[in-house]
């Protein structure tokens, strides 16, 4: 069932906001010790979120748009009185004293709190495998990665755990997990929606947005997260326009760029060529004109990525002292013998391997002597990226790509090398280093019956149009009405 739906069922008093609650609250119960999606489950909190709704329903108040909808929130995002870990031990015990702007906006609207989701450490990853709370599963085949860094939010989803999730998407976070779980994934425009309260990774590149089992959903939950916050100087003031409204809006004559680029990089699994050039052959046939493009820049996007991503991320996390916020090594006030070694050991306990490798990179990055050999010749890079979307939206309305060079991972496929890891995002970062809208989508399925994604790219805030071709596809390819089976799959 969809929001639309559950909507037009709620109004007529077919089902209660506690009746839906109850049933995800059961679901996450019976399947979640084996998806792990779920690092802590709200379920007072839920109940009474789901009571009040009905409450309003008896008493005949008008409802608001997402009453009774039963959301999981990824673990970065603030929730007043409800820890945000993070998955990280540095921030294991952290209660936040405030909400974050999106969840405000969630709650404000009537949604339902399920729970705070699973993700790798402070975003850091692409499978998970980087929480320091134990790796989520992938609901496909519990023995591969749902993805990163939003994997929890992701499985919640394609598991049936909750109606909707949040996640955010610095290179991909919100797209590849998207893509290895068979939902939809949207990463808004740079700046759309609001990132106060989202604990920051690369601020320059963070973004909150939806995972969802319809496109339609995803413009429903958008329509509430999206908009200028007076608290957030980076989030833009231009109007929100109407997502849903614009889904049905004829698609012939669309032009689609196909980013040759992408299709001939290394490491591309040619099942998921094969599936997401079968999926723009469907574009082509619902009157979609498919034009080849150029974007030169595209795959220097990785290195481009983890250049800046941490250089970012070495200054946002030097917040973690030991001292302000979050963890603190136990030993250190016995036999520390300075403010600074204090610092350092609970640093050094307080954050696990990933993270400190980024705090690495990025400090060494930005360090006098180096700055501007990478530093800054990352960002020209990031301009010539930019340069090259850019043209290609003087010919196209829209580019195509797979999300994903491959399906779902096996744990440990890439224990041994996080440069195998960070191959995983070749294709969605160069949207974030232009701070463009992208989404991406079920298209198919592999030899193995995992789910394989389709990545939508537009132009700044043409979220409308990216929402009205995902939405067409989706509708006509009805990729998902022929799924193969999963026990864990809804
Ligand atoms: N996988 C990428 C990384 O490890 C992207 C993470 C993200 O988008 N938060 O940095």
């Amino acid at each position: 069932m969809g929001i639309v739906e559950w909507r037009k069922q709620l109004q007529r008093g077919e089902v209660s906001a506690r009746e839906l609650t109850d049933q995800y609250l059961e679901r996450i119960a019976a399947v979640d010790p084996t998806v792990h999606a779920f690092l802590e489950i709200t379920g007072d909190r839920a109940r009474a979120d789901a009571d009040r709704i009905d409450a309003a329903r008896a008493a005949g108040s008008a409802l608001p748009a997402l009453a009774g909808i039963p959301l999981a929130i990824k673990d970065n995002l603030c929730t007043r009185g409800i820890r945000t870990t993070c998955s990280s031990r540095m921030l294991e015990s952290f209660v936040p004293p405030y909400e974050s702007t999106v969840t405000e906006r969630l709650w404000n609207a009537g949604a339902v709190l399920l729970g705070k989701t699973n993700l790798d450490e402070f975003a850091m990853g692409s499978s998970t495998e980087t929480s320091a709370f134990g790796p989520s599963r992938n609901p496909w085949d519990p023995e591969r990665v749902p993805g990163g860094s939003s994997g929890g939010s992701a499985a919640a989803v394609a598991a049936g755990e909750c109606m909707g999730s949040l996640g955010s998407d610095t290179g991909g976070s919100i797209r590849q997990p998207a893509s290895f779980c068979g939902v939809v994934g949207l990463k808004p425009t740079y700046g759309r929606v609001s990132r106060w309260g989202l604990v920051a990774f690369a601020s320059s590149l963070d973004q909150v947005g939806p995972f969802t089992n319809s496109v339609a959903d995803a413009a429903e939950l958008l329509q509430v997260i999206a908009g200028e916050d007076p608290r957030d100087s980076t989030c833009l003031k231009a109007p929100v326009p109407d997502y849903v409204a614009a889904l049905e809006a004829p698609v012939k004559g669309l032009r689609v760029g196909m980013i040759r680029e992408c299709f001939e990089a290394e490491g591309l699994d040619p099942q998921v060529k094969a599936s997401v050039q079968a999926a723009a052959r469907h574009l082509e046939r619902l009157g979609c004109e498919l034009v080849d493009i150029s974007c030169p820049r595209f795959n220097d996007g990785i290195a481009t990525y983890y250049v800046i991503a941490p250089s970012e991320a070495s200054a946002n996390l030097a917040r973690y002292d030991g001292v302000k916020y979050g963890y603190r090594a136990a030993a250190a006030a016995a036999d520390a013998d300075s403010l600074a070694m204090m610092t350092a050991r609970s640093r050094a306990e307080g954050f696990g391997d990933e993270v400190q490798r980024r705090i690495l990179i990025g400090t060494y990055a930005l360090s006098a002597g180096y700055v501007d050999a990478y530093y800054r010749k990352a960002q020209q890079v990031r301009s010539l990226i930019r340069q090259d979307f850019d043209r290609a939206f003087t010919q196209v309305d829209l580019l195509l790509t797979p999300t994903s060079p491959t399906t779902a991972f096996r744990f440990g496929a890439h224990a041994e090398d996080p440069l195998a890891m960070y191959l995983a995002d070749l294709l969605t970062i160069p949207a974030n280093m232009a701070g463009l809208p992208a989404i991406s989508l079920p298209c198919g399925f592999d030899d193995q019956d995992l789910p394989i994604g389709l990545q939508l790219i537009g132009g700044v805030l043409e979220e409308p149009r990216l929402l009205q071709l995902a939405h067409h596809y989706e509708q006509a390819a009805a990729v998902m009405t022929h799924r193969p089976t999963a026990a864990l799959v809804a």
